[in-house]
């Protein structure tokens, strides 16, 4: 679509900024807006810290998991870390699990756990085709892809961690 802004804005400047301000107009969304938002200038998955013992929960939960306290804090969890352990998904996920792939045109992906510093490991999809790059302690950045379109266009947004 960029291409498309250049060809047709270069004699008319209005005519470049109603384009690009549309290319911006492509709708999106969290695939869950408890998870990060979106769209958000530097978006970072939203978790909950226990001000009574400090342990983090993803997602976000009203209580600590650990002590059973009700006092949580919101916090920005770590957007990069190390890849803790990993294995492939090899075949499409059962509904609800939606996705741009189909039976036949599934390719494997990674799936790991991603160790966030002082804060937890989360479990999360892996941006990496090639599974031969994958290895326990590799750092990571988080990243955001689109998981599938809605029929009225609308791109919906998951988040994934990519090899930093
Ligand atoms: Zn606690």
């Amino acid at each position: 679509m960029p291409c498309d802004a250049r060809i047709l804005s270069t004699p008319d400047r209005l005519v470049e900024r109603i384009l690009w301000s549309s290319v911006g107009d492509v709708r999106s969304r969290a695939i869950d807006d408890a998870l990060f938002d979106w769209p958000a200038p530097d978006p970072a998955l939203k978790a909950s810290r226990c001000r009574h013992c400090g342990a983090h929960a993803f997602p976000a939960m009203e209580s600590c998991r650990n002590c059973g306290g009700t006092e949580v804090e919101a916090v920005e969890l770590p957007r990069r870390g190390t890849l803790w352990t990993w294995t492939v998904q090899r075949f499409l996920p059962k509904p609800p699990y939606r996705s741009l792939q189909t039976e036949t045109t599934f390719e494997p992906f990674g799936v790991g756990h991603v160790e966030l510093p002082g804060t937890l490991r989360i479990e999360t999809r892996l941006l990496e085709q090639d599974p031969a790059r994958l290895r326990i302690g590799a750092p990571v950045e988080l990243a955001f892809y689109t998981q599938y379109v809605e029929t009225d266009g609308t791109e919906v947004v998951n988040y994934a961690f990519r090899m930093a």
